[in-house]
């Protein structure tokens, strides 16, 4: 049997991993069979991770981040773990080729997806033009014509965000009024460099190399348009990974998994939780990091008491 095993190999987990792994407690890292490394592995350079003043490429900074959690002693299995049974004491954790782990502690890092279009398009261009993330990369987008999809308060809030790089910032929403707080639209409507393309959705990207345009239809009459844009702003939500826990630790209403005030306690004693999958509000790889290093020192803290 482990002491612990993490679940989820982003920043949280890998970051989880090094603390127990140089904590002396041989951490099992279970990292996904198609999805190892977390959403960075999906984007190109990262420019707001402390320590890389150079900027540092998603993918690289997963395989440092890894290499850091093996070199203390982190074993890491690439499965995805389809099953976990926290009730009781002993948590037994099932792969995907049926094998069960048994640790005393666990650490849930499964992280959170943004909601893609479903455009084919959408992935290929993904860190070349096409975003989830304004804080990650609005900085990228100085003096260009980009385009945030969505109705809410996220979407409002990205686009203004954006105008602080961006010289045109168009809004494309379904429908023709906003799902988003009076507030927050308000903002939206008083920004002169915003405007909003209503009852349209997205239904193409263009672009060889980087977005050059959208294909949009228009969702009264069907019509398509074509809008020039450099960047392409997916803000239409996001869901925590949670499907695992359902029905076994307590959630937030926003559907993160609930856990007790700064620390990273889920309602079952021995069940740690951290990253995006905890996280409703800022969602970086930094705040993840941390998220991961706290989760392993309540952890450790928890295995000290059972004298483990
Ligand atoms: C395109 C893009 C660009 C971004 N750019 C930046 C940036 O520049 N700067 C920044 O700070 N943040 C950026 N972010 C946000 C950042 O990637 C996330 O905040 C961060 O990765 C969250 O870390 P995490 O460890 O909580 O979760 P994740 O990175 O999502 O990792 C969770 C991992 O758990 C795995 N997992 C899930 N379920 C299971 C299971 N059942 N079994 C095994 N494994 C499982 C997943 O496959 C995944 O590998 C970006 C996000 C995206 C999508």
């Amino acid at each position: 049997m482990r002491q612990i095993i993490i679940i989820g190999s982003g920043p949280a987990g890998y970051t989880a991993a090094i603390y127990a792994s140089r904590a002396g407690l041989e951490p099992l890292l279970l990292a996904s069979s198609v999805e190892s490394g977390g959403e960075l592995m999906n984007t190109t350079e990262v420019e707001n991770f402390p320590g890389f003043p150079e900027g540092i490429q998603g993918p690289e900074l997963m395989d440092k981040l890894q290499e850091q959690a093996e070199k203390f002693g982190t074993t890491v299995a690439y499965d995805d773990v389809t099953e976990l049974d926290v009730s009781g004491d002993v948590k037994k954790v099932t792969l995907g080729n049926g094998e069960t782990h048994e640790a005393h502690a666990v650490i849930f890092a499964t992280g959170s997806a943004y909601r893609k279009l479903g455009l084919a398009d959408e992935e290929r261009l993904s860190g070349h033009g096409v975003s989830w993330c304004a804080t990650c990369d609005g900085f990228f987008f100085k003096e260009k014509t980009i385009a945030v999809v969505g109705g809410g308060d996220s979407a409002m809030e990205e686009a203004t965000f954006l105008t602080r790089f961006a010289s045109k910032v168009y809004v494309i929403h379904r429908k023709d009024t906003l799902r988003a707080s009076k507030i927050m639209q308000q903002r939206a409507f008083d920004n002169e460099k915003i405007e909003f393309v209503w009852n349209s959705e997205v239904v193409g990207i263009s672009g060889e190399d980087a977005v050059t345009g959208v294909t949009l239809r228009n969702t009264t009459d069907g019509t398509e348009s074509n809008l020039d844009i450099q960047g392409l702003f997916v803000a239409i939500g996001n869901d925590p990974r949670t499907h695992l826990v359902h029905g076994k630790l307590d959630l937030t209403p926003e559907g993160t998994i609930a856990v007790d005030g700064r620390s990273s306690k889920t309602s079952v004693s021995g069940v740690f939780a951290a990253g995006d999958v905890i996280d409703p509000t800022y969602r970086q790889a930094v705040t993840a990091a941390a998220s991961g290093t706290v989760a392993a020192l309540d952890a450790e803290h928890y295995l000290a008491a059972l004298g483990e």
